[in-house]
């Protein structure tokens, strides 16, 4: 069995023997925005949908959006036409905003400037976008209820679904069926809120998470829906010997989360699946499923806390985690996950809150735990706030990402020229005008420099015209509707802004760990203040 420092050396020879000069391959690097030493950690969690299991868009998503369309027609009277419809898993990106009345998908910076708008799949023309969006006396939050954040994989097919409902409706208005008419909106001087049509959305795709719709079929053949990752017990085995405690923390139920690492846990992909054994328990101290994240983080939820038999599913009480006599003979093993040293068996919990597991794994800081997960509040923001933990996001596709940013750096250079390029003439310009204005010229000397004026002011929008059109070549390499995930114009998005203020670490596939030493000290890039970077001219 290989050690933790195997693992590492085998990871570097692998990126060496493919000429790479540093140790990881960029795509499989881990960035980190807060300093983290991996030596103070204790815990290692997990999320498990996402984070552990990698599902499949394709595949995944699109049986999401199908059972949602038949959940619409058949459970809420829209009509039977939807059923005719596809999905596009590309189209919609994470980061997006939502607006439920209007029916539009914002992209905005970190300022929450609205940079990109649409209308189901038109784009809004720049008036509008900024008569809509941009002339708020108030800073708007674009938060809930009217506003949601597209902030997980799982919302791309709802997204997508609403973008076509969206222009369905604005063409047939009346093929919908009357409740999700709402009336429309003389406050926005909107003809149509689309709240309604969200919502109904939000209950049909809620319905297919919740009713087997979707978790049947992944128990049936989860190869097709997931992807098999050979990383993910190595990853385990090194957490664990270097005497980590490692546990899973998901809104999953038992049963489902059960078929998941079944599957995941394995050798090899050939390796025959078997969920009755439950076999990847030995990879973990503790399990909680049921979770309610982000509930589950925070002090004030009161909540059931039962521990599961794991072959029967059944639920037992608990006494706040200490296992209560029972009536009869169902028998309880005492638990504690490291007792006098000692490994004891993992134990399947669900419900509780962040204390339970706390207590369970005699955690006394929230800092000595390491959580990674995928979705930006419920598993990262939350557990940050509240007990403390230290994060790791999964963003998967940061891969992509840093590829095209690679490809692109050429092009970033000369756009940053170019807007140094349009900064002087404007300034030359600015300073003509300050000259004209204080009638500084003779009348020869004005004219001339009226001409001066103008011959710069046709450069400057020259320059400003192709550097808009090369900024938008580069940013439809990205993405052709949606540009680059992290940045918008060339500033960061809001994803990529609340990554930076969350995430203590962000990556984009959990098993990268496997990459590090166990004892890695992650640290922070320095910071600079645009004043410091332009005196080091990066
Ligand atoms: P986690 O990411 O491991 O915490 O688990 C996410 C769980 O939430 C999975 O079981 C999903 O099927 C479920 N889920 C995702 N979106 C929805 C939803 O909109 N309604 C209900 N359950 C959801
Ligand atoms: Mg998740």
């Amino acid at each position: 069995m290989m050690n933790n420092e195997s693992y590492y050396k085998e990871a570097m020879d692998k990126d060496k023997s493919m000429g790479r000069t540093s140790p990881v391959d960029m795509k499989k690097q881990i960035f980190c925005n807060r300093t983290l030493n991996m030596k103070s950690i204790i815990a290692v969690g997990f999320d498990m949908d996402y984070t552990l299991a990698q599902y499949k868009s394709e595949t995944f998503e699109t049986m999401a959006y199908h059972g949602t369309v038949k959940k619409l027609v058949y459970d809420l009277g829209y009509p039977k036409e939807l059923l005719q419809w596809n999905f596009d898993w590309n189209y919609m990106v994470r980061g997006l905003v939502l607006d439920k009345r209007r029916g539009n998908f914002l992209k905005m910076d970190r300022h929450k400037y609205v940079k990109l708008a649409y209308h189901g799949f038109s784009e809004l023309p720049r008036q509008e976008r900024s008569a809509t969006y941009g002339n708020s006396p108030f800073q708007q939050a674009y938060d809930e209820p009217d506003y949601a954040l597209i902030d997980t994989l799982f919302s791309l097919a709802e997204a997508y679904l609403f973008a076509q409902l969206v222009e369905f409706i604005d063409e047939y208005p009346e093929k919908i069926p009357p409740a999700a008419r709402a009336k429309s909106d003389g406050e926005l001087s909107i003809p149509f809120n689309f709240s309604q049509v969200y919502k109904d959305i939000r209950a049909a795709v809620d319905l297919c998470h919740r009713d087997g719709t979707l978790k049947q079929a992944v128990a049936e053949q989860p190869s097709k829906y997931i992807h098999f990752d050979p990383l993910l017990l190595p990853m385990l085995k090194m957490l664990r010997e270097s005497g980590r405690l490692t546990f899973i923390v998901t809104n999953s139920l038992w049963d489902y989360t059960n078929v998941v690492m079944s599957y995941l846990c394995r050798n090899s992909e050939l390796d025959k699946i078997n969920s009755s054994n439950f076999d990847w328990l030995n990879y973990f101290d503790l399990v909680i499923t049921g979770s309610a994240k982000p509930g589950f983080f925070a002090e004030e939820k009161r909540c059931g806390f039962f521990e599961v038999d794991i072959s029967s599913g059944m639920l037992m009480n608990t006494d706040n985690g200490t296992p209560l006599p029972q009536v009869g003979d169902v028998d309880f093993r005492r638990f504690s996950a490291s007792k006098n040293g000692i490994k004891q068996p993992c134990r399947v919990f669900q419900g509780g809150k962040v204390q339970h597991l706390h207590r369970l794994l005699g955690i006394e800081s929230g800092s000595q735990v390491l959580y990674i997960g995928d979705h930006i509040y419920g598993d990262i923001l939350r557990s940050k706030k509240k007990p403390g933990w230290r994060t790791m996001l999964v963003i998967p596709e940061l891969e992509q990402e840093l590829e095209l940013f690679h490809q692109t750096i050429p092009t970033r250079k000369e756009l940053r020229l170019l807007r140094e390029k349009r900064d002087i003439i404007e300034d030359q310009i600015e300073q003509l005008n300050f000259d004209i204005r204080s009638s500084k010229y003779s009348d020869d000397n004005h004219k001339a420099a009226l001409s001066k004026k103008e011959g710069l002011e046709a450069e400057r929008d020259r320059i400003r015209d192709l550097h808009r059109d090369i900024l938008r070549k580069c940013h439809v390499k990205f993405h052709e509707t949606w540009g680059q995930l992290m940045q918008t114009g060339y500033q960061s998005s809001r994803f990529a802004n609340q990554v930076e203020r969350f995430a203590c670490l962000y990556t984009s596939q959990v098993t990268n760990l496997c990459y590090y030493s166990t004892e890695k000290s992650f640290r922070t890039t320095e910071d600079f203040m645009p004043h410091e970077l332009k005196s080091l001219e990066i």
